[in-house]
């Protein structure tokens, strides 16, 4: 991978994008790309920004809080997602900073968004994580508690949710998985599909995803502490 650039490989990205859509007759601006950069420094983005990438997603919540200002003074387009766990307490820096909340999976938190949107005045787009293995170290509603779970969003909070995501157990084979998520997605008329990463997008777009996250693909490997499910 280092003898190729990280724009290089957003092409490559892009390209392997629109390929798995048109195999799996979809339109390929069906599908949108959430551009990964945690860890990733803003010096690293820039060029990514600069060839033309606007939706970025972030697992931090302070990390984002660091870099993202500045990066947006000059590219006010930008569109940033949090993917990561987050916190009750750091409801409000989120809704403050993101655009989408991919990471809604608890009464609690439920709560804490709704009083911020309602005080902000801002309201990022909600997604619901389902935790489609039933993993018990992993964030995420489980399948059986996504009905209430999203039922209570609407009457208890008032909180319009987009769509789900999830996040497969690494040991498995992810098809399945994503066909779950789609399944209830369509269940509950939702449009949203937050699914497929560096080594699964491909899959997940044949399964419906129209939100792909992928991190190491566009920017390379990251130190193994800071990966995926680890905190916000
Ligand atoms: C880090 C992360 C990604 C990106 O993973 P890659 O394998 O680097 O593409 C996607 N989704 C979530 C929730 C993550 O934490």
């Amino acid at each position: 991978m280092s003898d190729t650039t990280p724009v290089e490989r957003l092409q490559e990205v892009r390209a392997g994008i629109a390929r798995a859509a048109s195999d799996y007759g979809r339109d390929p601006a069906s599908v949108t790309l959430v551009a990964v950069s945690k860890t990733f420094p803003a010096e690293d983005v820039e060029p990514v920004l600069a060839a033309g990438q606007r939706i970025f997603g972030e697992n931090y919540v302070q990390e984002a809080k660091a870099k993202w200002p500045s990066l947006r003074e000059r590219y006010p387009d930008v569109e940033l997602h949090l993917i990561g766990p987050l916190q009750s307490n750091k409801a409000k820096e989120a809704v403050q900073l993101f655009d989408a909340i991919h990471t809604l999976d608890r009464p609690s938190l439920a709560e804490a968004l709704a009083k911020e949107i309602a005080r902000q005045g801002r309201a990022p787009r909600l997604l619901v994580q389902v935790n489609t293995g039933e993993e018990p170290q992993k964030g995420g509603v489980m399948p059986g508690e996504v009905d209430g779970f999203l039922e209570a969003c609407r009457t208890r909070w008032g909180l319009t949710v987009e769509g789900l995501m999830c996040i497969p157990p690494a040991e498995d084979p992810p098809s399945p998985h994503f066909a779950l998520l789609h399944k209830m997605a369509a269940q509950h008329g939702l449009k949203t599909l937050s699914m497929g990463m560096s080594a699964d997008y491909d899959a997940a777009i044949q399964m419906g995803a129209t939100h792909v996250r992928v991190g190491s693909a566009i920017f390379g490997s990251r130190p193994r502490a800071q990966k995926s499910d680890s905190g916000a």
